[in-house]
């Protein structure tokens, strides 16, 4: 949670709860931003604040009954509420809002992406302080993650409509930012101090696509917004500060292999965070998955022979809908054979409102948990191995923990670790005692062991 801001102790206090997804982390960003910028001062807790902002997720069933009882908490605290976010857009039993229906008493609901309508809320009840702060807010806004990395949503919605998320639904259609918008944000993070900036949407691969790829103008120069341009103006921007730029959830589109020759240089990090899910092509069609006819293995072979250093991130779902056993024995071979580094597996689970939960060949959830356990094995066998191979190599590690200046070691991720999802590497003590560590440095480290999804490293 980020620290209250610089306002005075007599401007009125938000109290502030973020739930949910990078995507709506940044949506938090944004309206802190501006709560900041207009003067309220903001605070992580419900007691004392004038008005309290939840800011939803409606993702899966855990997350709403989360989201639900998060408001309910807030209600009871404090008693002014609004809410905001993913579950403020759903439907309930009786086509009636959600969150209205299960507590009436919050005083407005809007859905995600909506900083404008959440400020308009705040102002009819907690009305605006005089003499704006707006001087006080730094240039690249208030960010809810540690000041060293940032995540950049280059884009809103999403134009797939796979049979299990309801995300299109509730965001609607894709809508890519202006280029230039993106790349000035994005030099603002690295002028503010961001050493890895993560870009983030609901497609990274789509980029511009609802806009045709249209030129933009950054600095002066036509850029445009297609996601090969994106990633040689991230790479130039990110250079003079040393710093990484990561990309997530990028489908296997042949336009990818284009950027594999930024990240064989080392301009962009050599990771790509791309959700498969499933690998039996009847399986991704039923899910209606984009790129489903893609040849997969073949792609991933291509990647590794431009780029051989890339570390692919993927997760997957067992046990969907009219999953058979040969298709489910695919999907094992497939994370046997195309060597992801880092998976991630759920069982399948019913979302509100999905399309798949009208599938037939529902599978009782212990089939789908059991299938889950063994993909999980095999990819845990997978990651080990590739970990293994990382002994005795040299690499550069970003500093995400250093208590004590680091004199008793710290914690940091080297590129193929993204922030929260993956593994971690552990800095031993240095071997001088003068050495010190600061959080967001970057250190060579020598990897002397590794435990399970993470790896132990000396350093100094
Ligand atoms: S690509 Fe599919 S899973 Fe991802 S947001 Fe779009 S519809 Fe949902």
């Amino acid at each position: 949670m980020h620290p209250a801001s610089p306002a005075d102790t007599s401007a009125p206090t938000i109290g502030f709860v973020s739930l949910g997804c990078p995507k709506a982390l940044t949506d938090s960003e944004l309206i802190l931003t501006q709560l900041s910028a207009e003067g309220y001062r903001t605070s992580k807790t419900f007691d004392g604040a004038d008005l309290v902002i939840v800011n939803t997720c409606g993702f899966i069933d855990d997350a709403v009954k989360e989201s639900l009882d998060t408001i309910g908490e807030a209600l009871a605290e404090n008693g002014r509420v609004i809410v905001t976010g993913c579950l403020g857009a759903k439907q309930g039993a009786d086509g009636g809002n959600l969150v209205a229906s299960v507590h009436p008493k919050v005083l407005a609901v809007t859905g995600p992406h909506a900083t404008q309508e959440v400020m308009d809320a705040v102002h009819r009840h907690v009305p605006k302080p005089h003499d704006p702060f707006v001087d006080l807010v730094p240039a690249a806004g208030i960010k809810l993650t540690p000041k060293h990395y940032a995540y950049l949503k280059i884009s809103e919605g999403c134009n797939h409509r796979c049979s299990f998320c309801i995300i299109p639904s509730m965001r609607g259609d894709l809508v890519s930012r202006p280029v230039g918008d993106v790349l000035n944000e994005a030099r603002a993070l690295f002028e503010s101090g961001v050493k890895e900036l993560l870009v983030i949407s609901q497609d990274t691969s789509a980029y511009g696509v609802d806009v045709q790829y249209r030129t933009g103008f950054w600095d002066g120069k036509p850029v445009k917004t297609r996601m090969a341009d994106l990633c040689e103006a991230l790479a130039r921007l990110a250079e003079p500060h040393g710093a990484w730029v990561r990309l997530h959830y990028v489908y296997p589109y042949p336009h990818v292999d284009q950027i594999l020759p930024l990240m064989a240089d080392g301009r962009i990090l050599p990771y790509l965070d791309v959700p498969f899910q499933h690998a039996h092509p009847d399986m991704l069609k039923r899910m209606k998955r984009p790129a489903s006819g893609e040849k997969n293995l073949e792609r991933l072979a291509r990647w590794r022979e431009a780029c051989p250093q890339i570390v692919v991130r993927s997760t997957f779902i067992a046990g969907f809908p009219g999953e058979t056993e040969t298709e489910f024995e695919t999907l094992l071979d497939f994370m046997r054979e195309a060597q992801i580094d880092r998976a991630g597996c759920f069982a399948y689970s019913p979302v509100d409102g999905a399309s798949a939960n009208a599938l037939p060949g529902q599978l009782p959830a212990e089939l789908r948990e059991a299938r889950r356990a063994a993909f999980m094995a095999v990819a845990e066998a997978v990651s080990t191995a590739k970990l293994q191979q990382r002994l005795g190599a040299t690499m550069q590690v970003l500093v995400d923990s250093a208590p004590a200046l680091g004199r008793r070691g710290g914690v940091g991720r080297s590129y193929a670790d993204a922030p929260e999802i993956d593994g971690t590497v552990r800095l031993l003590p240095p071997a001088k005692a003068s050495r010190t560590l600061k959080v967001g440095d970057f250190v060579t480290a020598r990897i002397v062991g590794a435990q399970g999804h993470d790896l132990v490293a000396e350093w100094g």
